[in-house]
């Protein structure tokens, strides 16, 4: 009974890891390890197959032929130009990462912005000009958030931290750009620089937030419900409370795409067409894809994109 209960309920069975003797019948279940009981034996009970994957990775899946590409096919199909946004979200993140590994007398706003122009690419920039102009924009953000948001004194649990969480079906890892200690309670932090500005809606709505809250449970092994997004460009913080049944939700809904993407694979190794199993799934996102060159779908459905395009404006001078 035990068992059932804590496979009816995926939430129970991350938490379950954290608490003891449970964690071993979990841990048992999922590699099927030999001290099984006899009545876990049947056919009903046999292990599902472990799927360890990233949060990027399940949701790739959104459209199956881009996970496909990206993940199955090898030697991978090329992909297209690098995207301008791409160096603008990487170098703001490197930068806030490597801002707190400096001394704290050296952890000014400034130094942030350095940070940014010290570590600028011109990769997907229309030409040097384009290119200057963003690295100032980022660099501005970089600075104003720092000075607005951030406590150069107040140690953040974890910078760029790696957490993982497993169920019977999933192990999931991944990097939380940060994680801070309020009053006692984790928080999940994630960078944002895009064009759009987000809501509250966006934190409760990412699932990658929600697998990083139950992540820093495993591996921090602390309280941690809360998930923000803070995003450079305005300087705006949109912020969810998980609760347990939100949690859920989003847990149950990445091990549906785990069994999805599973049986998937599975049916493509035993000679099933790759269009049949990993069909195009178009949408607006097809204008940003990788893989758009070698998806007919995709480029009907929406027009090319300047590698420059997701680029925000820069701010009135
Ligand atoms: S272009 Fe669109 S349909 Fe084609 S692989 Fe990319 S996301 Fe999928």
């Amino acid at each position: 009974m035990q068992l059932d209960h804590v496979r009816s309920n995926g939430l129970g069975r991350a938490a379950a890891e954290l608490s003891g003797p449970a964690a071993t019948v979990t841990r048992m279940t999922v590699v099927g390890q030999p001290e099984l009981g006899p009545e876990q034996l049947t056919l009903a009970h046999m292990p599902t197959r472990l799927f360890g994957c990233t949060p990027s990775r399940l949701a790739a899946f959104d459209c199956p032929r881009r996970y496909r590409f990206t993940y199955l096919d090898r030697p991978a199909p090329a992909r297209g130009a690098p995207w301008a946004h791409n160096t603008v979200g990487a170098t703001a993140h490197l930068a806030l990462h490597r801002w707190w590994l400096l001394p704290r007398s050296q952890r000014t706003p400034d130094e942030g912005a350095s940070l940014v122009e010290r570590n600028w690419q011109a990769n997907g920039f229309r030409d040097d000009a384009q290119s200057a102009q963003a690295c100032v924009t980022t660099a501005a953000w970089v600075r104003q958030y720092l000075a607005d948001h951030v406590d150069p004194a107040d140690e953040p649990v974890g910078v760029e931290r790696t957490v993982a969480m497993r169920t019977e079906r999933l192990a999931v890892s991944g990097r939380v750009d940060r994680v801070d200690d309020r009053d006692g309670e984790l928080v999940v932090v994630d960078y944002k620089t895009g064009r759009r500005e987000l809501t509250a809606d966006d934190a409760r709505g990412s699932q990658a937030l929600a697998l990083y809250v139950l992540g820093v449970r495993r591996t921090l092994r602390r309280g941690c419900n809360r998930v923000e997004l803070h995003h450079l460009p305005t300087g705006k913080v949109s912020a969810f409370e998980h609760t347990d049944e939100s949690l859920q939700r989003h847990l149950d809904r990445a091990e549906s795409a785990a069994e999805d993407i599973v049986a998937a694979t599975d049916t493509l190794a035993s000679g099933a067409s790759a269009d049949d199993v990993f069909p195009p799934m178009t949408s607006s996102a097809c204008g940003w894809c990788d893989f758009r060159q070698h998806c007919p779908e995709g480029r009907a459905a929406s027009p090319d994109l300047h590698p420059w395009a997701g680029l925000a404006e820069p701010p009135p001078s």
